[in-house]
C-alpha cells in the first residue's frame, strides 16, 4: 500500500529535514518573526516537486512558520501559483523571463533597503 503524505511526515527523513529547517531559521517564524513556541512552529513547503518525498525537497523550498502564519500563507500561495500558471499560459516565454528578471532585481533592491 502506498504511503500517504501523513505517513511520510512521520518518517525520520522528514523529521530530520524539519529540524534542519527550524535550526536554519533560528526557531522563528519567517513571516512574522515570532519565536513563541506556543504558536507552534511548522515547516512549510513553498512548492512541491512531483514524486519527491517531502524530506527530499531543497532547503530553499521550505520556511519555518508559526501556525497562524502558515494558515494565512498556504491559501494565498495557492492562489498566487494559479495566477502564475495562468500568466505563464497566456504570455510568450521571452516576456515572462524579462519580467521575472526585473522582479528579481527589484526584490534585491528592496532587500538592500533602497526604495
Ligand atoms: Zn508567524
Amino acid at each position: 500500500m502506498p504511503k500517504t503524505y501523513s505517513d511520510k511526515l512521520r518518517e525520520v527523513k522528514w523529521q530530520q529535514k524539519r529540524l534542519s529547517i527550524l535550526l536554519r531559521d533560528g526557531w522563528k517564524c519567517r513571516d512574522c518573526g515570532n519565536p513563541n513556541p506556543e504558536l507552534g512552529l511548522e515547516v512549510h513547503h513553498c512548492y512541491y516537486l512531483a514524486g519527491v518525498h517531502p524530506g527530499d525537497h531543497p532547503d530553499e523550498a521550505m520556511l519555518s512558520l508559526c501556525h497562524p502564519c502558515h494558515q494565512i500563507r498556504q491559501p494565498r500561495e495557492q492562489a498566487l501559483h494559479l495566477v502564475m500558471a495562468k500568466i505563464l499560459c497566456a504570455t510568450p516565454i521571452t516576456h515572462i523571463e524579462a519580467m521575472f528578471w526585473l522582479l528579481l532585481a527589484r526584490c534585491s533592491e528592496l532587500e538592500r533597503g533602497s526604495s
